[in-house]
């Protein structure tokens, strides 16, 4: 018998023929949605307004709460067509459009296991429950690598940033300090200097880990002060960020050194450690796709910040939840275009 479609209901249609029986594929089991998104993050949750606008039904499960990121940006200024707001008001919006076009979200699940490689994808939460789609967008995003010192957790939002683009007109005519020193930092570095009166780059190696035009910029930046072979051990304040200590890594000698702000860029880490073994990653765990963002697995795509790409901004995860959504939904329509097909047995 040939037969497409693995778990499918078939409605079975009995014709009297001749010499065969004819199956028609009428309808797919309820409990199987058309896309599962994992992950409800501005990607997650654009690529659920695309699919669910276009009648696929959706499921969107987020291992936290729904916003992903956005939710910790205190300030939202450079999302087009929105005036400044909160990064929770953003993704507030997102979620409530999503569910609109009838995109069903659950947060704060835990997912214990992952089955994407049969037609059928299922995933198994630590409760029990199961949940099965034809197509799945990965969409666990990621979070910006964290120094762990003292003062850094209290901080964070209010004097410490992972992200210059985001955060540096709050800098401005502020002495802050950037760490690390690869291209980020480097980069970064200059780029605050249109906001900050002075920017202190504290690097832990006597070398930066960057381009040669990256370097000679910030170095030739007379706003830019260099602490090389040293490491941060703490961030102080009362109610905002006043100091950081710093110890030379050469001659141990340890010093507080004045700063209103303090960026960090010394990596990022993609939220891909239960999924990176399943489909194919980068040496950085980051999910490697195609332009139509399709991953290693047929019928899987992925979106936002776990993929491999240069820039991760609320921007770019919204087009990459577009062209994921579009892709699955392609996907889709094609599987359930052979499955309809009259099959003769
Ligand atoms: C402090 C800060 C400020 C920022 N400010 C700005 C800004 O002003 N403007 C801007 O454009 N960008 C800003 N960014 C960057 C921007 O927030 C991100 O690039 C973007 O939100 C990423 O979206 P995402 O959907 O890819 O991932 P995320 O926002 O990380 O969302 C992913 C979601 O998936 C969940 N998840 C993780 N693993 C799983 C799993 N296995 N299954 C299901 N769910 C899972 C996570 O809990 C999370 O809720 C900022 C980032 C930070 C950290």
């Amino acid at each position: 018998m040939i037969h497409k479609g693995g778990n499918i209901r078939l409605l079975l249609q009995t014709f009297p023929s001749s010499s065969s029986l004819i199956f028609k594929i009428i309808k797919p089991m309820d409990d199987i949605f058309d896309v599962m998104i994992l992950g409800a993050g501005a990607a997650g949750l654009t690529a659920g307004i695309y699919t669910s606008r276009a009648k696929l039904s959706t499921l969107i499960l987020n291992e936290g709460p729904v916003g992903g990121q956005m939710v910790l940006t205190n300030e939202v200024a450079n999302y087009p067509g929105v005036e400044t707001t909160s990064g929770y008001q953003v993704a507030n919006i997102m979620k409530k459009q999503a569910k609109e076009f009838g995109s069903r979200i659950k947060s704060n699940v835990k997912i214990i296991e992952y089955q994407l490689e049969s037609e059928i994808k299922k995933v198994i939460l630590d409760d029990g429950r199961t949940f099965q789609a034809y197509s799945v967008i990965l969409a666990p995003g990621g979070k910006p690598r964290a120094l762990n010192i003292p003062g850094e957790d209290t901080f964070r939002g209010s004097g410490i940033s992972y992200c210059a683009t985001c955060d540096g007109e709050f800098f401005t005519n502020k002495e802050i300090v950037v760490v690390g020193g690869g291209n980020s930092a480097l980069e970064e570095a200059v780029s605050l200097t249109k906001y900050a009166t002075k920017v202190t780059l504290v690097h832990q190696f006597d070398h930066f880990q960057a381009f040669e035009h990256a370097i000679v910029e910030a170095q030739s930046n007379p706003k830019i002060r260099f602490i090389m072979e040293s490491s941060l051990l703490s961030f102080n304040g009362k109610n905002n960020l006043e100091s950081v200590t710093i110890k030379n890594n050469k001659s141990g000698e340890i010093f507080n050194y004045p700063a209103h702000g303090a960026f960090i860029f010394i990596g990022y880490l993609p939220n891909t450690q239960s999924i990176k073994d399943l489909v194919k990653t980068n040496d950085r765990n980051e999910i490697i796709t195609n332009e139509d963002l399709q991953t290693s697995i047929t019928g899987v795509f992925a979106a936002g910040d776990s993929i491999v790409k240069k820039y991760r901004q609320i921007t770019t995860a919204v087009s990459d939840g577009t062209i994921a959504a579009l892709g699955a939904a392609e996907y889709i329509t094609k599987i359930k275009k052979e499955d309809k097909q009259e099959v003769v047995v």
